[in-house]
């Protein structure tokens, strides 16, 4: 098919306001956040869409999909496009679309909120406050990320010391989803089982259409920076108040220094002393209550605001954290990356010694305290200052040697990492797209 049969086509079902054919757009439109990854810079280079389409209704989308598998084009969902591993990127060319004007807030209550793929999660949240309500948790890039770009893309984030990641406490009540074929399926997914199909692998099953998020009661935040002299007396501060279930929370993070020397916003608020490990929190606690409960460290309050209600002003203290961390990184030194480390709770202290013994400051611990499957854990988003590919897998293979296990984040095929779950995802993709058109070129299993 040529570009211009394609091009009238799609125009067709969505006029053509809604797509976009220029190379330099095409180019920009195709790549996600992958630069976060030198691995994925070199390895994702150039690949682009055919063609960017921006449907305004659910009818619109099913048509699109109807054409793509009538005429065997591949075709790649995209939300906001801050996923960080390359695998919203049309490996095979074809349509890309992007879901941002299906952005409808279908239903919102107290209790959940049920929205079109392509709201933006910020929306939610300011929605929801008028109930009540917030959301339970949320990708740092809370201000921009799609719904869909979040449960497919994402994992878990500010909210996760308390309600865990998205497979748990079905902070994922319900996905709407398309099917990729002749006659375009529409599923309602509603148990875990059947939610696990789309969760958090990165749309290579079915088109997310609508989401149904659990929410929480809207709480009172405080958030803090709290310094400390070394990075293991900040862990074990954090460590005791992750572990306090009377405490609400959204965030636990501990950052070794230099890292807070990166935070240029909190640095101007002189809550990052120079020499000094830092701990983030938001939680409900009053000032003097936190104070009393960080009694037996060596800690000291430098920073205390409540959070921003609007998007656009000032900052939260989550700007810092989860994979924003690695951002202030790179703004301030390029050669930044990251790993996703996941330790041994009994024994992650020994783990973070013996790895700095041996790496010194190439690599920078950056922890989460998290929930997941019931247990609180320290979760890493350590940084990397990058020298090669070698160094870089070496120091993957020496964690993974001393008990630590890494979701790599510098490939982009799922079934090359421990974030690949096993056969079901691939048997949900045989059901759900028979010719292999969504997002294709993510599976090794598929391409070799
Ligand atoms: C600075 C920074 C901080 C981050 N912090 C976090 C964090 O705290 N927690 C976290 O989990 N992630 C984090 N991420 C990763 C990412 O921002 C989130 O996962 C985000 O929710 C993705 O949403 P998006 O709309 O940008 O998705 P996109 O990047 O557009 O898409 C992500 C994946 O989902 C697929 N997809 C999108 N829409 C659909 C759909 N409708 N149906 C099927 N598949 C679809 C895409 O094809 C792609 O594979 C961070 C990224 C950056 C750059």
């Amino acid at each position: 098919m040529t570009t211009n049969t394609l091009k009238s086509d799609i125009t067709a079902i969505v006029g053509d306001a809604n797509i976009t054919f220029e190379a330099a757009a095409l180019a920009s439109g195709s790549k996600d956040s992958f630069h976060f990854s030198p691995v994925l810079l070199e390895d994702l280079d150039g690949k682009s869409a055919d063609l960017i389409v921006r449907p305004e209704t659910q009818a619109q989308l099913v048509e699109i999909v109807r054409y793509a598998v009538a005429n065997r084009i591949p075709i790649t969902p995209r939300g906001a496009g801050t996923g960080n591993y390359g695998q919203g990127v049309p490996m095979q060319g074809g349509i890309l679309v992007n879901t941002k004007k299906l952005n409808r807030i279908i239903e919102l209550t107290s209790d959940y909120a049920r929205v079109e793929c392509g709201t933006v999660l910020w929306q939610i949240e300011k929605q929801a406050a008028q109930v009540g309500a917030e959301l339970r948790i949320f990708p740092s890039t809370m201000p921009t990320s799609s719904s869909a770009g979040f449960i497919t893309g994402g994992s878990g984030g500010v909210g996760s010391i308390t309600w865990g990641m998205l497979s748990d406490n079905n902070n994922v009540r319900a996905v709407k989803a398309l099917t990729i074929e002749a006659e375009p399926q529409v599923l309602e997914l509603t148990t875990p089982e059947e939610i696990r199909d789309v969760l958090h692998n990165c749309g290579v099953t079915a088109f997310v259409t609508e989401v149904e998020f659990a929410l929480a009661p809207k709480t009172q935040w405080h958030q803090y920076a709290f310094a400390f002299d070394d990075l293991y007396s900040a862990l074990a501060a954090g460590e005791k108040l992750a572990h306090n279930t009377h405490i609400l929370k959204r965030l636990c993070s501990v950052f070794e220094w230099p890292i807070p020397s990166f935070f240029l916003p909190l640095v101007k608020k002189e809550a990052c002393p120079e020499g000094k490990a830092l701990l983030l929190l938001m939680c409900n606690l009053e000032p003097s209550e936190l104070v009393a409960q960080l009694g037996d460290f060596d800690g000291r309050l430098t920073f205390h605001a409540p959070p921003v209600e609007e998007s656009g002003r000032g900052f939260q203290i989550y700007d810092f954290t989860w994979n924003h961390t690695t951002m202030w990184a790179m703004k301030t030194d390029k050669q930044y990356t990251y790993l996703q480390d996941s330790f041994d709770k009994d024994n992650y202290m020994e783990q973070l010694r013996a790895r700095k013994a041996k790496y010194g400051d190439q690599v920078l611990t950056h922890v989460e305290f998290l929930q997941s499957n019931g247990e609180i854990r320290p979760g890493g988003l350590s940084l990397v200052h990058y020298q090669s590919r070698e160094q870089l897998f070496g120091l993957i293979d020496y964690c993974e040697s001393i008990g630590m296990r890494i979701s790599n984040p510098h490939t982009h095929f799922l079934d090359a990492d421990i974030r690949w779950y096993g056969d079901y995802l691939l048997a949900a993709r045989k059901r759900w797209d028979p010719n292999s058109l969504l997002n294709p070129g993510h599976l090794r299993a598929l391409e070799e």
